[in-house]
């Protein structure tokens, strides 16, 4: 899932899903889709709708307002990526896609999303606060409070931002105070 959302480094301008074929290979190199299935470019602007909805749903999970239309959108995404019950031999359930196409790789993401979100995982996976970035982390912190993919990088860039400021902020007040 969280390779998924990654497919594209926003900040470097750098997608690997940028056609069709590369859709399909991301797919069924994770066994996410059968070898010989089709994938058009109408597939890969859907996978692309749907891999920013989620990344619109990770950011959620780090403090961004709850969008109504960012959700609506991603579920208008996955119009036809149908899921449904199977049961092994052992009586073992799981959820499989209905259809056979490329929607099936989607609908097989929707079914990892859907099982994190019953252990608890889900909301552990979040978009990096860096608006640039928003490359997606799990967060492994004890109290769910990362908000960074990575203190080194946009962590540290932040803390250094925020530094700044607060330097600025009493020279300037004591600016005032001279002049006073
Ligand atoms: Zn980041």
């Amino acid at each position: 899932m969280q390779q998924f959302v990654n497919s594209v480094e926003l900040d470097e301008d750098d997608e690997e899903l940028a056609t069709a074929e590369d859709l399909k290979q991301w797919l069924v190199s994770r066994d996410l889709l059968p070898r010989g299935a089709r994938v058009t470019t109408a597939d890969l602007r859907r996978a692309l709708e749907v891999r920013e909805g989620l990344r619109s749903v990770l950011a959620m999970h780090n403090g961004a307002v709850a969008a109504p239309e960012a959700a609506a959108s991603l579920e208008a995404a996955l119009e036809g990526c149908t899921l449904r019950a199977r049961f092994a031999a052992d009586g073992t359930p799981g959820l499989v896609p209905v259809r056979d196409d490329a929607r099936a790789g989607l609908a097989r993401l929707t079914a990892i999303v859907a099982a994190a979100a019953t252990d608890g995982t889900w909301s552990r996976l979040k978009a990096c606060a860096d608006d640039g970035c928003r490359w997606a982390f799990y967060d492994h912190s004890k109290n769910r409070s990362g908000r960074w993919c990575s203190m080194k990088s946009c962590g540290n860039q932040h803390k250094a931002r925020a530094f700044r400021e607060r330097q600025r902020a009493p020279s300037a007040a004591q600016g005032r105070k001279a002049r006073s």
